[in-house]
């Protein structure tokens, strides 16, 4: 996967910080020297590179880090705020035009992933309710018709095509269907070449004069690194691009390409590419990369939110009633409302590291089965919560009819609550304590 040397740098990096307390000036400038090789090493721009660094150092001496007992961590964080920063702050969007339909114009080298990209997302559309239209305006390459023929077909979505006419009236042509067959969206797949020409520019600028696109993307492979950037220099200059698409993400590229388009055009990274299957797109958003380079998840988010919903005195309350097995259904159900301020729970458990591996499907049972779980609670009197022993039969199945959930459930919680309280006893024993202490569990 991208980023996976970049990574390592870094964190290399900040061990040594971490290993220390306090922080010099000279420390950190240590470090930010080794910030600026590991970026260059990632083949991230130069000049990016140099200006990334001068920002970062220049936050990093003032005195919240000097004087920190955790530098590193601030350090971490100034970093991890700089990248977000370079790559765009927040996830940006397709703009959709009230005309019908949204013109989206796809353009780019040939083998950048055009054609795959072009089927990506109308497939992405199509899932969120779109119907989209796909049109073949590359009439070259005699393949690229049936290439795209068969990606649109594997994405269930109708292509229109010309042959090898003339592409800008295939393009108005392309609009006058959508607008018969109801596409709210068309997507253009043009040429593309080797290298930048002249005559291929000044086909795209017809094309874009001819339909007004609303979006121009530029499809780029980030494995060409350095190359990536100019590509995008030049698209933008000629054609002025409303974003771009950053494919095969999934390859070993080193990643400088994600961190400097931006920076050096100016214009945002839309959606990357994972991958050469259909379903292999994602919105970009800067900040959940930012993370991942940093190899932490979105730990820094989930902190913050736990920071700004988490009351430190009620905390530390319910530390004591673990402690001392006070722990009942009353501070569970708090313990649980909580939890929900921070997000739903998908949104609190996609920031953990390595949280991608859960699927939706997972966390979405989860949320369902914490739903239950509160409603069976609320259903019970206070009494009840502090002492679920004195539930007997009929109690347990006005709980169960109060929330919406069966007997069996209520009975499953209940054990299961028991069961946490027994391994809390176990804790809390001596025992447990000394084993623990001597490393045996
Ligand atoms: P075009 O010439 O720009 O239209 O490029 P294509 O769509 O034909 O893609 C060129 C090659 O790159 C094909 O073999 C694709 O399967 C592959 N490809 C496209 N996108 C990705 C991606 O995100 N990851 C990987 N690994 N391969 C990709």
């Amino acid at each position: 996967m991208a980023f996976e040397g970049l990574s390592g740098r870094l964190s290399e990096v900040f061990k040594k910080l971490k290993g220390r307390g306090k922080v010099k000036e000279s420390d950190i400038k240590e470090v930010m020297r080794e910030v600026r090789m590991a970026l260059l090493e990632a083949d991230v721009n130069y000049k990016v590179a140099k200006d990334f660094v001068a920002s970062v150092s220049e936050k990093a001496m003032g005195s919240e880090v000097l004087e920190s007992l955790t530098p590193a961590q601030q350090i971490i964080k100034i970093v991890n705020d700089e990248l977000t920063e370079l790559m765009g702050s927040t996830n940006a969007r397709i703009t959709f035009s009230s005309k019908i339909p949204t013109i989206i114009m796809m353009c780019g080298l040939q083998g950048a992933g055009k054609t795959t990209h072009c089927a990506k997302l109308s497939r992405y559309f199509k899932q969120s309710g779109k119907r989209p239209l796909l049109a073949a305006c590359d009439v070259y390459r005699p393949a690229a018709i049936q290439q795209l023929q068969i990606v649109g077909e594997q994405a269930g979505v109708p292509v229109f095509e010309m042959g090898q006419g003339d592409p800008v009236e295939i393009a108005r042509k392309a609009v006058l269907h959508a607008r018969d067959y109801g596409n709210d969206i068309l997507i253009l797949d043009t040429a593309g070449r080797l290298h930048i020409d002249e005559e291929l520019m000044d086909e795209l600028r017809r094309i874009k004069e001819a339909v007004q696109p609303q979006e121009i993307l530029l499809v780029i492979d980030a494995m060409t690194g350095q190359d990536a950037v100019n590509v995008a220099k030049s698209f933008d200059e000629t054609l002025g691009i409303d974003g771009t698409i950053l494919t095969k993400l999934d390859g070993d590229t080193r990643g400088g390409a994600a961190l400097s388009v931006r920076a050096v055009t100016g214009k945002p990274i839309k959606f990357v590419g994972t991958g050469e299957k259909l379903d292999n797109l994602e919105p970009f958003y800067p900040d959940r990369m930012a993370s991942r380079i940093l190899g932490m998840g979105d730990v820094l988010t989930l902190i913050e939110k736990a920071q700004s919903t988490v009351d430190e005195q009620k905390a530390m309350e319910m530390a004591k009633k673990l402690k001392e097995q006070n722990f009942d259904m009353n501070d569970l159900l708090e313990q649980m409302q909580q939890i929900k301020q921070m997000g739903s729970l998908s949104q609190v458990i996609s920031m953990f590291p390595g949280a991608g591996k859960i699927s939706e499907e997972e966390t979405a049972a989860g949320e369902a089965q914490l739903k239950k779980t509160e409603a069976i609670i609320n259903s019970m009197t206070k009494r009840e919560r502090e002492r679920p022993a004195i539930i007997n039969p009929s109690r347990k199945r006005r709980i169960a009819a109060g929330s919406g959930t069966k007997v069996e459930d209520v009975n499953r919680l209940l054990k299961q609550f028991e069961q946490m309280q027994k391994m809390m006893k176990m804790m809390g024993s001596s025992k447990f304590r000394r084993a623990a202490k001597r490393g045996r569990l």
